[in-house]
Formats: C-alpha cells, structure tokens, sequence
C-alpha cells in the first residue's frame, strides 16, 4: 500500500480500532518501534511511515508491519510530568480491502515522504518537519527558532566531518550559548554534556566549533559555524511572549506568536547554509577530559564527591562548598 492510500484510509475511518496496550520493541538509537506483541503474534515492523502528534499531544507511529498497517502511539499517564509511566497503545490496523479512491481533496500527502517526516496535525502550519527534528522537539518539549538552528548545524558539522552518534565518542562540540539548540546538538551528533565531549559558554552566539580530539596536545583543524542571519530573533513579539509568560494571552494572542515561532522554524529549515552561517575552518586545541573519576567523601558533609574537584585538607578531602563555608 501507497503511503497516500494509507493516510487517505485513515483520514476516511477505514480503520479496525484495537485500543490495546502491547510490548513494543523500541530502537532508542534510530527513535523508532521495531517490533511489537500483539494477540500472541510478533509483527515485525518493516518501514516506519509517519510519526505524527494525536490531539492530546502524544506521539503516533504509523507502521508497516509483516501483519499489516497498524497505528501505536505511546502515551503517558500524566502529560505533565515528563518522568511518568508511558505506555505503547496499538491504536488501530488500517483495512487491506477496497482501497477508496483518492479524489484531489484526498490526496493529503502530496509529498510522498521518502525520508520519514512528523506531522503535524493541526497545531500549525507548518506542517512537515524532518523525524529528527521531531524527536528533538519531543524531548525539549516544544518546536522553537534555536532549535531548528542548532539542528541545522549539528546536520552540516555531521556531514562535513563525518561525525554521527556511533563515532561522537571522536569529536567535541563548543557553543557559546546556552539556548535551545544545544539540545538539538547533542541528540543529533551524540556530543553530549555527560559525555564530556559537548562544552557549553554562554557568550550569547550561535557559534559552535566541531572538531576531533586528537592524540597530541597540539591545535587541530576545527569546524567553526556561526549564525549571521537574525531569522531567530523574536523581539517583535516579546510583548505577547511576556503576556504568555505571565499566564493571561488571550487564543489570539496565542495563535499569533505560535505562528511567528512556526514561520520562523519553516524558514531556518528552508534557507541555504550559506544564508544561515558563516562557516570556516580554524585551528583550536581541543579541550582535555579526565578519562575516570575517583571519588570520595567530604570529610565536612559527609557527600560524595569526586577527588578531581576536592580540595586536599589536612589529609582529608573537603568538597567545594564546605571548603567556601569554613573559609
Ligand atoms: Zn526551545
Ligand atoms: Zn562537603
């Protein structure tokens, strides 16, 4: 089946609703379902076709299986709550039989997705943005201008240097700025905060350097990219961002800026790297991390601390805040 048939289905209710909580197999890596239990049958998933957001906010992936199209979204006991029990729910299999015909109006999908794209129902305009860019905006909680660009970047230093999560281990990442695209960075490229290969300074830029560590403690060859288009800035909607911030935006008010947001993020996604950033190559030493840490107890507190960021007393150890306190 064509993906417009299948969404042209659906969008007609020529579904079998299931609404039964299964087991999925779960690819954290790729951030799709591999495989789930269903009625005594493993269905294995063969392409992953849309990942799409239902009403209430919750993730769908539209599958296609070895038993057929079915539908799983996971779904959270409490929207709020960003660490509470999620559960897979198989929504619903689309029907195999008599295909209805796809008039113009039914063709909903004039892009037939040869990468897989969210979609997003309803919420705004913009309609289609890349999986990715989808699970990034999942994990930070919500689409914004920073996180397209921090996107956009991770996607060109990934291409350029060949840098992907399965090598990250290899390269370090600076940005000076602690915004949202730092997110998008780091699940993108796999550089990460705890891994010790993503370094943050809040200088206010969107510039990040991307380069490889190397064995000799000597400057390497860097990727620089800096932002030079003012695409992110909002400033002319910081009234109603204030009003948001502040609890009473009146729906108008709402939809207005949440349409500024997504233009914005549609024109980051659309606009050529070169109108974006400057990118140049530099020469920097790359940052020194400690391999392991040893750690032991404040002999004040009582807390556990690592030795590296202790400070040696009288044959003991005091950590940092003990040490500022009996100064
Ligand atoms: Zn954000
Ligand atoms: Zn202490």
């Amino acid at each position: 089946m064509d993906i417009q048939v299948i969404w042209s289905k659906i969008q007609k209710g020529y579904v079998d609703t299931i609404q039964e909580e299964v087991a999925v197999q779960f690819d954290n890596f790729q951030q799709t379902p591999l495989g789930f239990r269903w009625r005594g049958d493993h269905c294995e998933v063969l392409k992953l076709l849309l990942v799409f957001k239902s009403p209430e906010g919750y993730l769908q992936y539209l599958t296609i299986t070895d038993k057929g199209v079915f539908c799983l979204a996971l779904e959270r006991d409490r929207k709020d709550l960003s660490l509470c029990k999620s559960r897979w729910i198989l929504k619903y299999r689309v029907k195999e039989d008599a295909a209805p015909k796809i008039t113009g109006k039914g063709a909903l999908l004039k892009e037939t997705p040869q990468k897989t794209y969210l979609h997003l129902q309803g919420i705004c305009k913009l309609e289609m943005v890349p999986l990715l860019l989808s699970n990034v905006a999942y994990y930070h909680g919500h689409l914004c201008p920073e996180l397209a660009i921090g996107y956009r970047a991770a996607m060109l230093a990934c291409r350029e240097l060949g840098l992907s999560r399965k090598n990250a281990l290899d390269f370090f990442i600076l940005a000076e700025n602690i915004t949202s695209a730092i997110e998008a960075l780091q699940l993108v490229t796999g550089c990460t905060i705890g891994n010790q290969n993503f370094f943050a300074y809040d200088l206010g830029k969107h510039v990040y350097y991307f380069g490889r560590f190397a064995s000799e403690d000597e400057p390497q060859n860097v990727l620089r990219v800096a932002l030079i288009n003012l695409v992110v800035d909002l400033s002319h909607k910081s009234e109603v961002e204030e009003r948001i911030l502040a609890g009473q935006p009146s729906a108008a008010e709402l939809k207005d800026y949440h349409k500024a947001v997504n233009d914005a993020v549609e024109v980051i996604l659309n606009l050529s790297e070169e109108e974006l950033f400057s990118i140049t190559r530099i020469s920097l030493r790359p940052p020194r991390v400690a391999a392991r840490k040893d750690y032991t107890k404040c002999s004040c507190c009582g807390e556990v601390v690592t030795v590296e960021k202790s400070i040696p007393k009288d044959g003991q150890f005091l950590c940092q805040v003990c040490m500022a306190k009996a100064v």
